[in-house]
């Protein structure tokens, strides 16, 4: 698109509010639509994918590969986990059908989790968030691209532990690639942040090995905090462990003295360095500068 054009559409939007939140709030649900299937089919595919690479490297062939049907992103097409029966594409408009159906398969009346149509709507609510936030600017397609990214994370995380590299790798080359035009952070200060972000968890993680013998996070975790300080300058790094640390402990007492969670079960950290970073995305320096005045460090 040429400038002129790229001008007129900011234009457009910035002086039509209705459009502009009206859009976002429809791209957010299609897009929470398509993270359903990422949170779901993602951990599938990566374990099948390990498998293939096990049984290739024991038996030195992949005619078993070759046997197994396509499932990815796309493939198969999504179907009740009731009867199997396909989803029409009618009665899977994000929200809507779900609420048009009141939560129920439309053959066989099995319950459709609650969980798809809140993650459509927090999704949607998300993005609005990011586009009151940061206007109509390169800032908030960035932001949108990597507020989609943590919530998959999260969720991936939530349910499996597992922290994607299919996913933490393009937003880390992300991150660097804006800092290129200092759309959150200059250069410098990303790459910094990038190697800080890495660092700091992999010290942790060592140093509580080290002194217990066990694991108390995943390697995932590194990568998700690499990832928000090549976005966010190394500047972000400490306010997002503090952040994500301090409700990470409060959440995982309050778990296990609930009873539902054993003091040797490890807990996802991922999702609370992700809500961390989000924050810190949106209002990061509005919150340091409040800090520094409260400290008396700024006048
Ligand atoms: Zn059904």
């Amino acid at each position: 698109m040429d400038p002129t054009m790229l001008a007129l559409w900011r234009d457009t939007l910035t002086q039509a509010p209705v459009l502009l939140y009206g859009g976002t709030l429809a791209l957010g649900l299609i897009i929470g639509s398509f993270l359903n299937v990422v949170v779901l089919r993602l951990p599938v595919m990566m374990e099948r994918e390990w498998r293939r690479d096990c049984a290739e490297l024991a038996a030195g062939d992949d005619a078993a590969a070759a046997a197994e049907e396509r499932f990815d992103l796309i493939q198969p097409p999504s179907i009740c986990l009731h009867c199997g029966q396909r989803i029409a594409p009618w009665d899977n408009i994000p929200l809507l059908s779900w609420l048009l159906l009141r939560g129920h398969c439309r053959a066989c009346g099995g319950t459709i989790a609650l969980r798809y149509p809140l993650i459509e709507a927090g999704t949607a609510l998300l993005s609005l968030l990011v586009v009151w936030r940061f206007g109509v600017s390169v800032q908030a397609v960035a932001a949108l691209v990597l507020t989609w990214g943590l919530i998959a994370l999260a969720l991936i995380d939530l349910d499996t532990q597992l922290l994607p590299d299919s996913i933490t790798q393009p937003l880390l080359w992300l991150g660097l690639l804006l800092s290129l035009a200092g759309v959150f952070s200059n250069s410098t200060d990303a790459i910094l942040g990038a190697l800080f972000g890495f660092l700091s968890l992999w010290l942790v993680f060592h140093g509580f090995r080290l002194l217990t013998g066990k694991e108390g996070m995943g390697r995932g975790d590194f990568k998700l905090l690499a990832l928000l300080g090549a976005w966010l300058g190394w500047q972000a790094v400490p306010q997002i462990i503090l952040f994500s640390a301090v409700p990470g402990a409060v959440v995982g007492v309050a778990l296990i003295a609930s009873g539902r969670q054993q003091v040797e079960q490890p807990m996802p950290y991922g999702p609370f360095l992700a809500i961390a970073g989000w924050i810190s995305l949106l209002w990061g320096e509005a919150i340091t500068t409040a800090y520094l005045r409260f400290s008396g460090l700024v006048g």
